[in-house]
């Protein structure tokens, strides 16, 4: 029996944890937190097939820029005398072209479907999380936004993603229940949503079941390697041996592998979310709002707002209220009968995605350390793409054939 190790325990370390343990490998999951609160808890729950385009795309720079000069707008780079920032920014500024994008549109259209295809089964069998196929609304305001959103909609639909463009009329039929301000929407209908806490407790007790073990708090000193194998992973709950490790530590990914002299280009893109409860009226479908690339996601009784990518470091724990009233702006302006008030910051959820220069996914066997596999940088797509990658992950451990074709999920 296969004993591996997976370091780092948020929605790709448990995808994988669970598929191995379906393999029948021997698992153990290692986490420094609680495993309660990360990146992969309070996030906006979005499965998004329709996000074809990676963050590193033509005209993303120029837009970057103009954000980073609005105190309220949904994206930062934080100013710093990194290396590793400075790397990063020149590898996505190399990345940022349309030949990128179209190298990477059906790599990620493959990915997300195959990890629809899971999430679909996951919730066949029993859905505790509330998985709900009503796609996802990408309302906008200005006809500007609209054009783009709309140019991007019919390359979604060349590629085989159903595609629904609206009017305003259209969107109000849809949103019965509440007053939507925006010109239209371009709605993906292949998209999906789900509540990520309740999935995490979902794959959590599974995992259980199936006899992983998950040690929470348990931070790593190092590693011990020999002839280009890892030997031993020191902690502080003592030392672990196993066959095979998978580093799947989101952001922390980087300081993780710099121990065993790999070298990741990943960089922390923090961003918050808060839920409201008891509204009289809500929003009954997900839904961008293009302007702000506000995320609004309708979970049970409650709504969930999220936004805001401001790339930093993983310590930089602060929220920041500025651009927390931007949300809060841009999602009366989107629904004028919600009222949402700005909330208290204690009740203000961060998450730091990981985020890498090329917007792909790292899904790859090391080629410096034999028995490594990394799985991270999914920035803001880990919820979605976690299945398919957990997925993945078995097979490249279990030395099957890949479902989908990885090539270009790896570290640059
Ligand atoms: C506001 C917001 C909204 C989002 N909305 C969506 C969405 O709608 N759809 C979507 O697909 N994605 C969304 N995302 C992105 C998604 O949440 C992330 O891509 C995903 O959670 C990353 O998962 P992960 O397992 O790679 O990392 P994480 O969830 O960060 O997990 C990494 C784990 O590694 C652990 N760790 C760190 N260092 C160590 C160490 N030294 N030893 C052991 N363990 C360690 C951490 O404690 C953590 O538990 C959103 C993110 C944000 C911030």
């Amino acid at each position: 029996m296969k004993n591996v190790i997976i370091i780092g325990g948020g929605i790709i370390g448990l995808c994988s944890a669970y598929y191995l343990a379906k393999e029948g490998a021997k698992v153990t999951v290692i986490d420094k937190s609680d495993m309660l609160d990360g990146c992969s808890y309070g996030n906006a729950g979005m499965i998004v097939p329709s996000h074809i385009i990676p963050m590193a795309q033509p005209g993303v720079i120029h837009q970057g820029i103009k954000w980073m000069f609005n105190a309220k707008s949904p994206f930062y780079i934080k100013p710093a005398l990194s290396i590793d920032l400075l790397a990063w920014l020149i590898q996505f500024y190399k990345n940022s072209n349309q030949e990128h994008v179209n190298k990477s549109m059906i790599p990620l259209r493959n990915l997300s479907f195959f990890s629809k295809e899971l999430y679909q089964d996951f919730a066949r069998s029993i859905n505790e999380f509330g998985y709900q196929e009503k796609g996802l609304l990408m309302l906008y305001k200005t006809e500007k936004v609209g054009e783009e959103e709309m140019k991007i909609g019919k390359i979604a639909e060349k590629m085989g993603i159903e595609v629904g463009f609206l009017d305003q009329r259209e969107v109000k039929k849809l949103e019965k229940d509440i007053n939507v301000d925006a010109l239209g929407a371009v709605h993906y209908k292949s998209d999906a949503h789900l509540s990520p806490n309740h999935f995490m407790a979902f794959l959590k007790a599974e995992l259980h079941e199936m006899g992983v073990e998950m040690i929470s708090n348990c931070s790593i000193v190092n590693f011990k390697v020999s002839e280009g194998k890892i030997e031993k992973l020191l902690t502080n709950h003592g030392n672990f041996k196993a066959d095979e490790f998978v580093i799947a530590a989101g952001s922390w990914s980087v300081e993780i592998a710099k121990k065993l002299g790999v070298k990741l280009h990943i960089l922390s893109g923090k961003g918050y979310s808060f839920n409201v409860e008891n509204l009289l009226s809500k929003p009954t479908f997900p839904a961008i709002l293009c302007e702000g690339k506000v995320a609004v996601t309708p979970l049970g009784e409650a709504v969930r707002f999220g936004g805001t990518l401001e790339i930093t470091n993983n310590k930089d724990t602060k929220i920041n209220i500025k651009r927390l009233q931007g949300i809060v702006e841009k999602v009366n302006q989107f629904y004028p009968d919600l009222k949402v008030d700005l909330p208290e910051t204690k009740k203000v959820w961060h998450g730091f995605r990981p985020c890498t220069p090329t917007g792909m996914p790292i899904i790859e066997k090391s080629k410096k350390i034999q028995n490594l596999t990394i799985a991270a940088g999914h920035a803001m797509m880990g919820l979605s793409l976690a299945p398919a990658s957990g997925k993945l992950v078995s097979e490249l451990l279990m030395g099957k054939k890949t479902s989908i074709d990885i090539t270009e999920f790896k570290s640059s």
